[in-house]
């Protein structure tokens, strides 16, 4: 085809067959394509983006991955059926999840998870687990409890007990937010254990809800949302994304979380894999692709056109971030543009929060010196000058602790991420051999997100 152009070849999965093909990344018709050939089932093309000229600078933001100091298996036999990690995997965890119930008060279209998963991890599991991850990275910075709605397994206290011993600095934990709505005995807990609530929020509008979520929910999340800020509860949000939906409304929810105190903000374009994949309520060829969604979320008053750059430890396909300053009252300013993109990519990969391990924190120093002498000395450029000489001046001289770098993040970043979850259909082995958001397993395994959704829900019927 005339104007095609080609990027890389890879494996995918046969939507028919379900079995692994070999496929390629092209250009046509002003789009990305992921092209599958089976040898049974001919050709099969799944959207990955609308954005050509778009989708090529991300490509040029991959950087090499880190190796984890061990992994659980020591050989390879295939792909993902040795996870892991094994070998051939090319990036540590930056991100450990761990499911610990599959219990859920909620029933959402969007769900991953099916009705027939049931299961919940024991806290002493949960404790070999996070021992066997310590060898495999050291320091655990950063751990996610997830499900199910993880605050409903009936020991759900020990397991924030156990990661607080660990010495896990920062521990968020995903929830629909119903039953911390109605327990203020939870809620002590998350205060007290220094948890982030990362709550589901998926727009300012009902309509929303009972689509994404089979009910009203609106009211719930805004109280919600004023509760925890009176009580000082530490909390992100956390939105699925999808078109026809809600993708015309991502800068309203990005303007929303601006003005608030949540300390990040997650995009999650719907992946049609588990109840999402078939309970026919998404349509396969109806994708909100990655940059789709960071074109939208850029609209908000707060971002502009090209805050948004890909994670770079990940594959650059799998997910995009901003992080800001808070200059002041509804004054945030963007890293990425006072860095540079060099020295922004240099903090933000391989890190959880950026600038506040010591050599992140030595790159903003320079360039802080640096800008002194190029910022003018209008108003504006002085506020700027001065807020971030104080954020900084409360670190100089401090040991960083973890559990420091994240609180002083907290007070002074906020975050903005879409993380394009792959399901059967846009599967792409050549993501996942980066992946660096890894499920732990009972056994201490550790299974890549996208690679754990495969291998439990077969996703849409062809
Ligand atoms: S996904 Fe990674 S860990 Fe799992 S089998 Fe493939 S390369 Fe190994
Ligand atoms: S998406 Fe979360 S809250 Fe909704 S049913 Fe699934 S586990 Fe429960
Ligand atoms: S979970 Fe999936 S989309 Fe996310 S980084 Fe891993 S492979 Fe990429
Ligand atoms: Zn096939």
């Amino acid at each position: 085809m005339a104007g095609a152009k080609f990027y890389s070849q890879t494996t995918s999965w046969c939507p028919e067959c379900r079995q692994k093909v070999p496929a390629r990344i092209v250009s046509a018709d002003s789009r990305v394509w992921l092209e599958k050939v089976c040898g049974r089932h001919g050709v099969d093309r799944v959207l990955v983006s609308e954005d050509v000229p778009g989708y090529e600078r991300r490509l040029a933001h991959t950087r090499p991955g880190l190796a984890p100091l061990s992994r659980f298996n020591p050989g390879f036999a295939g792909c993902p059926e040795s996870c892991g990690l094994c070998p051939e995997h090319r990036q540590h965890t930056c991100l450990p999840v761990a499911e610990i119930t599959s219990r859920c008060d909620l029933g959402c279209p969007v769900c991953l998870k099916t009705d027939g998963d049931v299961y919940e991890m024991t806290p002493g599991e949960f404790r070999r687990a996070l021992s066997r991850l310590r060898e495999y990275e050291g320091e655990v910075m950063l751990l996610n409890l997830s499900g199910g709605e993880p605050t409903l397994h009936p020991e759900f206290g020990k397991f924030v007990n156990i990661a607080r011993s660990a010495g896990v600095a920062q521990l968020t934990v995903s929830t629909n937010g119903l039953r911390l709505l109605n327990d203020p005995a939870l809620r002590e807990l998350f205060v007290r254990g220094n948890v982030v609530a990362a709550l589901q929020f998926d727009g300012l509008d009902d309509e929303i809800y009972l689509k994404l979520r089979g009910r009203k929910l609106l009211e719930e999340k805004l109280r919600l949302v004023e509760i925890f800020e009176a009580e000082k509860l530490p909390y992100s949000l956390v939105a699925v994304a999808a078109r026809g939906v809600n993708d015309h409304a991502l800068a309203d929810l990005a303007d929303f979380f601006f003005q608030s105190e949540a300390l990040s903000l997650m995009f999650q374009p719907v992946a049609l894999t588990g109840r999402a994949g078939s309970g026919g309520a998404f349509r396969t060829d109806n994708r909100l692709t990655l940059d789709r969604a960071v074109a939208e979320i850029e609209k908000s008053k707060h971002m502009a056109p090209g805050d948004m750059a890909p994670i770079a430890c990940s594959h650059p396909g799998c997910a995009a971030s901003a992080y800001y300053f808070k200059i002041g009252p509804n004054r945030f300013l963007s890293l990425k543009d006072f860095l540079g993109f060099p020295q922004y990519q240099k903090v933000t990969s391989n890190r959880s929060f950026p600038g506040l391990d010591l050599e992140g924190h030595q790159v903003i120093k320079d360039r802080i010196y640096e800008s002194w002498s190029s910022l003018t000395s209008s108003p504006g450029d002085k506020e700027v000058r001065a807020r971030i000489r104080e954020f900084f001046k409360s670190l100089e001289g401090r040991e960083f602790t973890p559990e420091q770098a994240f609180e002083t993040g907290r007070d002074s970043v906020k975050s903005v991420f879409v993380h394009g979850l792959m399901d059967p259909l846009s599967f792409d082995f050549d993501r996942l051999v980066k992946c660096c958001n890894h499920y732990l397993q009972a056994g201490g395994r550790l299974v890549p997100m996208c690679a754990h959704n495969l291998a439990k829900h077969p996703g849409p019927p062809a």
